[in-house]
């Protein structure tokens, strides 16, 4: 709740994964949920009390047509996570193809500054506000293999403390967070092409991940959604600018290329 109103909050991606859990953890406390997604068949499971809308986050046209819309429906936004992306290709530096490295960018940053851009007319206008971003342990250090989705996700930390100094003025705060390897079928996908490209077994690859984790394991999107919720709370009213991560302490991400 914002004073005594409900909180409005968009989740770009929030069809699946940690932009589902996301959703879950505002809609527990009361909030008004809106979540997007690429994927009609993903958005037809979600909450029916949710508004729900189709859209690619790095649609600049379709971005800007849900902005309306959530103008016209809720006359402004208070939460907005800045969610969607996708894992991008698996190779070396001198393999990566230049379509992938566009097309990977243009989902984690562009939809990230493109839902950044969008909402800050509405919460300017309002005199508060929240935005945050999902980066990645990959926007804190190097990440072997993926040198698009690092480049991305170190980007969208750039984005976020921008934003955060250009809009705190405005009562408006932003963050990202950044989630350590989360156990579910995206990461699977991520296992499995690693573990074909090195030559070895998925079990592996995870043992590597997990092992460069202080904790020795993988996250829940739960747990990355909690840290959402407390972003957007009275608790987090002073924590603007900031790339916090969710990864059980990552000190030596796995070195194996
Ligand atoms: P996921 O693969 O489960 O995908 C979540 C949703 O994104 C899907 O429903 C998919 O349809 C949607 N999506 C894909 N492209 C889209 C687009 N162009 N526009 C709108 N929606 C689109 O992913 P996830 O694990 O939930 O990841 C969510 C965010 O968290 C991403 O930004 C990802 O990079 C980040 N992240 C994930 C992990 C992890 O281990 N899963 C770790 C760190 C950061």
């Amino acid at each position: 709740m914002v004073g005594d109103v409900k909180k409005r909050v968009l989740i770009t991606a929030g069809a699946s994964g940690i932009g589902l859990a996301m959703a879950k953890a505002f809609a527990d406390e009361g909030a008004d949920i809106w979540v997007t997604d690429i994927d009609p068949n993903a958005l037809k499971t979600v909450d029916p009390s949710w508004r729900s809308s189709q859209i690619d986050a790095s649609s600049e046209p379709e971005m800007i047509a849900l902005f309306k819309d959530i103008k016209a429906e809720w006359g402004g936004l208070d939460v907005v996570c800045a969610n969607a992306g996708i894992a991008g290709p698996t190779a070396l530096i001198e393999d990566m193809p230049l379509d992938g490295w566009r097309q990977c960018v243009a989902v984690n940053l562009e939809g990230a500054f493109l839902a950044a851009k969008s909402a800050a007319p509405l919460m300017k206008a309002q005199g508060r506000g929240c935005m945050i971003f999902t980066s990645s342990t990959a926007g804190l250090y190097g990440y072997p293999n993926r040198s698009p989705y690092s480049a991305a996700k170190w980007g969208i930390i750039g984005l976020m403390k921008t934003v955060a100094m250009e809009l705190g003025p405005f009562g408006i705060r932003a963050n990202a967070i950044c989630p350590g390897s989360v156990e579910g079928p995206r990461m699977e996908r991520v296992l499995e092409k690693e573990a074909a490209l090195k030559g070895t077994t998925r079990d592996a690859i995870y043992e590597g991940y997990a092992s460069g984790t202080s904790m020795r394991t993988f996250v829940e999107a739960k747990d990355v959604a909690a840290m959402a919720r407390f972003l957007a709370s009275e608790g987090g009213r002073y924590v603007s600018g900031q790339a916090i991560a969710v990864d059980g302490h990552t000190e030596n991400p796995d070195p194996k290329v």
